[in-house]
């Protein structure tokens, strides 16, 4: 029996596409990547996948692809959407991905819920062709919310699917997506957001800079861009300061072993750190930022304390004023 692999990135679409397999009696597992900047990340979208797997029957992967991600969007081939998105990249690199996997999990082509004329970049006509030869895919990528409006692929030539079960669905409108989502009986899925990091203006702006000063930016710097109020200094450095407390809780996690962690203790006070090599000048900067955004922010000069790996020093500093904020900020 024929078997599919579904790219499931867990919006309407990607659902749909597989409940029109398994309306054919295909079996379909599904693949969602993990790259780093996708709201999947999150435990409640996964939790949300599992869910609909469980509910609709059909399997369900993760696979991590960050670092091959991270090469793509430091030079994407195909250059950037709008922002940082390398988003033609993207999906030649989840296809191949895909295509690696096929005698892994048994399937005979993969499946993807894009929309033909959906989104302006990667789902245009001439451009799903590219992204099925690039891939080494060619003729075994079915897109069964747009197939009617396609070239017969291999799976639909061979008999071992039904074209005349697919649709014809094309443009921006969600409408008949959403019918189908009834007919489906699918009274819950998430709203087509924006879930993508790399389509962000603010994030793309703070990547952009980081990749420029530093291209070899690690993994969890990279990460660090998402969270905080971003001050970027003359030297290329850049102070990240905790706005709150899950800020200040996610930073502390994540900021990578050695680099300094700025506090006032005895104050409310947020966490902040440095990405880059802190030089002298960064570290006085990093602890101005820091009593600004404390509770000791109205005293003339306030104690930092600074902890970076097994040395802790304290560092005596006047609150950064409203014209460094404005000048540094990012
Ligand atoms: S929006 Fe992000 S996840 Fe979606 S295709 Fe583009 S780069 Fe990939």
């Amino acid at each position: 029996m024929a078997k599919a692999l579904a790219l499931y990135s867990g919006g309407l679409d990607s659902i749909l596409a597989i409940l029109v397999m398994l309306k054919q009696g295909i079996p379909v597992t599904a693949i969602t990547f993990l790259t780093g900047f996708g709201c999947y990340q999150a435990e409640s979208f996964r939790e949300a996948g599992r869910t609909a797997a469980q509910r609709h029957g059909f399997d369900l992967i993760t696979r991590d692809i960050t670092p091959q991600f991270l090469d793509i969007v430091r030079q994407p081939r195909f250059g950037y959407g709008k922002n940082m998105n390398p988003c033609l990249d993207c999906k030649i690199l989840m296809l191949r991905e895909a295509r690696n996997l096929l005698a892994e999990v048994g399937a005979d082509f993969v499946i993807t819920g894009e929309v033909l004329f959906q989104r302006p970049m990667s789902q245009r006509r001439d451009t799903l062709p590219v992204l099925d030869r690039e891939s080494e895919l060619k003729g075994r990528v079915l897109r069964p919310l747009s197939a009617k409006l396609m070239n017969p692929t291999i799976p639909e030539r061979d008999g071992m699917v039904d074209r005349e079960q697919l649709y014809a669905f094309h443009g921006r409108s969600r409408k008949p997506q959403i019918a189908l989502a009834r007919e489906f009986g699918l009274d819950e899925y998430p709203q087509p957001a924006g879930g993508c990091l790399l389509t962000d203006p603010i994030y793309s702006l703070r990547l952009r800079q980081l990749l420029r000063e530093c291209p070899d930016a690690s993994r969890e710097e990279i990460s660090l861009l998402r969270i905080g109020r971003h001050f970027r200094l003359p030297s290329g450095a850049t102070v990240i300061v905790g706005r709150d407390a899950r800020d200040n809780a996610e930073l502390g996690a994540m900021i990578p072993r050695g680099a300094p962690r700025f506090f006032v203790e005895g104050y409310g006070s947020p966490l902040a750190s440095v990405i880059g090599t802190p030089d002298e000048e960064a570290m006085q900067a990093a602890a101005a930022l820091t009593a600004r955004y404390s509770a000791a922010r109205k005293k003339a000069i306030v104690t930092v304390t600074c902890v970076a790996g097994p040395v802790r020093r304290t560092i005596e500093v006047a609150p950064a004023t409203d014209e460094m904020i404005e000048l540094l900020r990012r």
